[in-house]
């Protein structure tokens, strides 16, 4: 008789992926030398991410990976070699929670304080982050987290300088999102367009496009009706457009200490999403137009046809949550319906929406070419599940033509969980080819129990890798990050 061995269905394993969201305590500062193929030589500059590093204290876990902690990574690129660093944002709370050795914050996603409701009730205190996002513009590297104010670190050492209120601009407590879009031509000069929202009963949108120089040349807010909460938004020549996602916010379990902030919000899918579109032209007024367009967190590009203006994204059936008090490590994907990409056409004159599914492949972190950002486009990149359907981990890199339908898949299945891919365009590549470059993405390889940096071709994913950078340790499932030419060695 032969033993019975379970079937392996899948291309993943969840007590493998799981893996990726043990906390690294470590900060290490080292050349990698472990590297399988050839780092293209013309490669030059620093790909920065941003992630959640500490999803501990001493063994206490954070509810939600968004609770943890923001631990920046920097590899560095030059002449074919390549230079790793890792180190935590010092934020006040990181720094008071690491001496006391526990969790002295509640976390927006549902980490609580040890002690039960009655330790957590009525302590309103955020703990800033800074795990979202980190870029590098105006001569400063910000690690940002959308409810609160940016973190200022130095770019070659990653040692934290502080908050940074953009040379005045923002007052204590103020937001800075963790989506900022760098528009590639605004009168000959590229602009970082970023906002902050400050929910309520009404909701005020505040948007700031900083020059060059990282000074704030232009400021608006705009005030919608209702409660928001809104991750991303997308831009185009002439607007700013968010979707304010049908979300209902009930504090009270927040308030009496039983729930997180973000735990109380809830997705109604029997209402639309208004959409509203925001001109960067301060003088124009807001139009808001409904549509039932499920839950986004993230755009993937927009640009403007004549008075039609067309927004892609990726789109959940609902808000994904785990239910209270459940392990997130122990989601059931198959039963969440995926992260697809959809098309919005926005008819500003007639003020109706057209609304078309892209791709059935579950997705996420999508990336365009930076020159393309708010201008038509062909090539999205992004994180993307292994099988055509069904939802899953992110296991692959996805290169989507929207305009032709063709598709091109790298898949890191059954060791390797993606990250983001960042699209490093090659410096003396034509600016209208929207895949001379290379892609940049960690990979956790569960079968080593580390992460590799991999370098993809962007104009043909089916070679495989151009280069796999073994990191001597793994990197936590991160969120966002950028890469800039300047070398920071
Ligand atoms: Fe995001």
């Amino acid at each position: 008789m032969q033993a019975q061995s379970p079937i392996q269905t899948r291309p993943y394993n969840r007590e493998e992926w799981s893996r990726g969201y043990e906390s690294l305590r470590e900060e290490f500062d080292y050349p990698i030398d472990e590297i399988e193929g050839d780092i293209p030589p013309e490669l030059q500059g620093t790909l920065f991410r941003n992630g959640p590093g500490l999803l501990d204290i001493r063994g206490d876990r954070y509810q939600h990976p968004f609770d943890g902690d923001g631990m920046i990574c920097a590899i560095a690129f030059q002449d074919g070699k390549a230079h790793f660093r890792n180190r935590y944002v010092r934020t006040e709370a990181y720094v008071q929670e690491q001496q006391a050795q526990k969790i002295l914050y509640r976390g927006v996603f549902g980490t609580q304080k040890p002690g039960g409701w009655l330790a957590n009730a009525f302590d309103f205190r955020l703990k800033n982050i800074a795990n979202t996002n980190v870029i590098y513009w105006g001569g400063k590297l910000l690690a940002l987290w959308e409810a609160a104010e940016p973190h200022r670190l130095d770019p070659k050492t990653l040692e934290t300088l502080g908050l940074d209120d953009l040379d005045g601009v923002l007052a204590k407590g103020d937001a800075f999102a963790a989506h900022p879009w760098v528009d590639p031509d605004c009168n000959g000069e590229t602009r970082l367009v970023n906002f902050s929202v400050k929910p309520g009963l009404s909701t005020t949108i505040t948007l700031y496009e900083l020059n060059e120089s990282g000074t704030v040349v232009k400021q608006q807010k705009r005030s919608v009706p209702g409660f928001a909460f809104m991750h991303d938004f997308a831009i185009t020549p002439n607007y700013c457009i968010f979707f304010q996602n049908a979300v209902q916010f009930n504090p009270l379990p927040f308030a009496l200490g039983m729930k997180g902030a973000g735990e109380c919000i809830r997705f109604r899918d029997n209402e639309p999403t208004q959409i509203l579109v925001i001109p960067r032209d301060a003088t124009r007024p807001i139009q808001t137009i409904p549509v039932y367009s499920g839950f986004v967190f993230h755009h993937i590009n927009a640009y403007e046809q004549g008075d039609t203006v067309i927004v892609d994204s990726i789109a959940y059936d609902a808000l994904p949550a785990p239910e209270p008090g459940q392990d997130y490590r122990e989601v059931n994907f198959e039963a969440m319906a995926p992260s697809q990409m959809w098309r919005l056409h926005l008819d500003l004159q007639r003020k109706t929406v057209l609304r078309e599914r892209l791709d059935e492949r579950a997705c996420e972190f999508p990336v365009v070419h930076p020159n393309r950002v708010g201008r038509p486009y062909h090539i999205a990149y992004m994180g993307a599940a292994h099988e055509p359907q069904s939802n899953a981990p992110l296991q692959a890199i996805l290169k989507a033509n929207v305009e032709t339908g063709d598709r091109q898949l790298w898949s890191a299945a059954p060791w390797g969980y993606v990250s983001e891919p960042v699209f490093v365009p090659r410096a003396t590549s034509d600016p209208m080819v929207e895949d001379d470059g290379w892609l940049l993405t960690l990979v956790f390889n569960a079968h080593e129990s580390r992460s590799e940096v991999v370098i993809l071709d962007a104009a043909d994913l089916t070679r495989g890798p151009l280069a796999r950078l073994k990191l001597k340790h793994h990197v936590p499932y991160g969120l966002h990050g950028s890469f800039t030419p300047e070398v920071f060695a």
